[in-house]
């Protein structure tokens, strides 16, 4: 696994912006606060787009986007399977980041 926190390749700002775009799919622009120069821009996979702390409503919107789910039911224990999934996902990547830079995150 590689880990790396995203930076300017203009000025090396880390005063990122992150720019949502819904169309045809979902894409995410990287915009630099600083020199406002394009960082990067990333293609969401179905399914791929999780707001952390907007709950199972903004979930089934996302899911309904998608077109991806079978019944309800199944929605809901999705739902909570993919929160604990990602919130542990992200616990994990804390310690590691945090280790990989010793406690002095950029
Ligand atoms: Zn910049």
């Amino acid at each position: 696994m590689e880990i790396h926190i995203q930076k300017c390749q203009n000025c090396r700002s880390r005063n990122l912006r992150n720019i949502l775009v819904r169309d045809q799919v979902q894409m995410v622009y990287i915009q630099c606060r600083d020199c406002e120069q394009l960082v990067a821009r990333y293609v969401l996979a179905k399914g791929g787009y999780f707001h952390a702390g907007k709950g199972f409503e903004s979930f089934l919107r996302s899911v309904e986007r998608d077109g991806d789910f079978a019944s309800a039911r199944d929605i809901n224990s999705t739902y909570d399977e993919i929160e604990a999934q990602i919130q542990a996902e992200f616990d994990t990547l804390t310690e590691k980041v945090t280790t990989l830079y010793k406690g002095k995150l950029p």
